[in-house]
């Protein structure tokens, strides 16, 4: 492992590695911490080529990149290394020549939570847990529950009753102990973290568990590995970043982890720069919008409301590090509408057959507004990433695509309906 110590995001003191479990125990729980690396060593050891090389196609061709000892303690479920696709159609439609498009929702449970569930069911195998738990709006949950599945742990899964019902069936089908909470997502997580201390149980819960961010960087690792490989035969032995990135945000931590990884690869210097990071969020669901808007450090809390329920957060676990993402790339953040959400689900679907959620599908919903506004040129590299399959929330996609038609089954009413159309 070549992890060389533990960083508070918000005092900047170093710890040891594993010396923390979760976070800096001068902030309480806002003391999220970084997971640092020796990066020279790093190099000592590796190159880009060599991973390249690898036919590992999992979050696992990046081992020694992550804060891991014992190959013995990954779950075998199959997480990352999802395509991502050069969007020809939507990217002409758009005046974008080179517009990709990363679809998560590919994931064993079909979100990028994987990424994060795994390397935090890779630890609890190292630390000797027995029970698992998070707090989750459902795919966070699902994703534990699959992996802690995967490895054979119990876990324990706090979600908004109002989950949807496929988030919940997840749940349920891996076998996790599942609590469905008369609140908001806030609230489960705050319950999460109240049980996890009263029982003992390994917690989870995004941002509070620093290897969250770890799991989730390894989508910008992919990134930067399939840019450079797309047209080359032989591995490549230097990545590539993109322009911009856009990423939907709800608690900050993808879009945190999105720059993890992006930072780790720039330290290692095989990327030669950052890209901007487009942090989009639901007009109804914006804190970390407003407080990059209004050039401050601290979130202020809201009451959150969206169809999009996986960004659905009244006050984001990983703000600060998210809006600090966006401003130290450049980046900005957006706000999309839950009209201009739905909107997007079918242009995916019929552009490029990626059938999204609504949370995902606001990143492109973002991505249309930023093109609209004319921010973005011609040339840029761009990449959505896409977190989560629209099978997770089909009332969304039926609410987006409208009803199918009933006919009676004779071919003289398929002439009728095709004729009145
Ligand atoms: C969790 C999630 C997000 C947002 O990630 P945060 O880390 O909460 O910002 C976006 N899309 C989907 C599908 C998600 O499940
Ligand atoms: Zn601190």
């Amino acid at each position: 492992m070549f992890v060389s110590h533990l960083q508070c995001t918000i005092c900047g003191k170093s710890y040891p590695p594993d010396a923390l479990k979760y976070v800096c125990p001068l902030h309480g729980d806002e003391g999220i911490l970084d997971v640092v690396y020796d990066y020279a060593e790093i190099n000592r050891h590796l190159s880009p080529a060599q991973i390249s090389a690898s036919r590992d196609t999992s979050i696992w061709r990046y081992w020694d990149l992550l804060p891991l000892t014992d190959r013995a303690n990954i779950p075998p479920l199959q997480v990352g290394w999802t395509p991502l696709y050069h969007a020809r159609h939507l990217g002409a439609q758009l005046g974008l020549d080179k517009l990709y498009l990363k679809d998560d929702g590919r994931n064993p449970t079909a979100s990028y939570k994987d990424r994060a569930s795994a390397v935090v069911v890779a630890k609890a195998g190292e630390l000797g847990e027995k029970i698992i738990t998070t707090a989750s709006s459902g795919n966070a949950g699902a994703a534990l529950a699959g992996c802690a599945a995967s490895a054979h742990l119990p876990s324990v899964i706090f979600v908004p009753e109002t989950a949807p019902t496929a988030k919940v069936a997840q749940l349920l089908i891996f076998g996790a102990r599942v609590f469905l909470v008369r609140g908001t997502y806030d609230q489960a997580s705050d319950l999460c973290l109240a049980a996890a201390k009263e029982f003992g149980w390994y917690c989870r819960n995004t941002a509070y568990n620093p290897y969250t961010t770890e799991g989730k960087k390894t989508g910008a690792l992919e990134i930067c590995e399939q840019l450079a490989s797309a047209n080359s035969w032989s591995p490549v032995s230097a990545w590539s970043a993109p322009d911009r990135i856009f990423v939907s945000v709800g608690d900050g931590n993808i879009i945190g982890g999105v720059w993890k990884g992006l930072r780790d690869l720039h330290a290692l210097g095989w990327i030669d720069k950052m890209p901007k990071l487009m942090g989009v969020q639901a007009e109804g669901s914006a804190a970390c919008y407003n407080a990059w808007k209004a050039g401050a450090d601290e979130i202020t809390p809201i009451h959150a409301s969206t169809i999009a329920d996986s960004i659905d957060v009244g006050l984001p676990r990983d703000g600060r590090r998210a809006v600090r993402a966006v401003r130290a790339t450049n980046g900005e953040f957006l706000t999309v509408s839950d009209d201009e959400i739905l909107e997007a689900m079918p242009l995916l679907a019929r552009g490029e057959a990626i059938f999204a959620e609504p949370a995902a599908s606001a990143a492109y919903a973002g991505l249309l507004k930023a093109v609209r506004a004319q921010k973005i040129d011609r040339a840029e590299t761009v990449v959505v990433l896409l977190t989560g399959n629209g099978l997770k929330d089909i009332r969304s996609a039926v609410q987006a695509a409208g009803e199918a038609q009933t006919i009676d089954p004779t071919l003289d009413a398929v002439k009728r309906a095709i004729s009145a159309a």
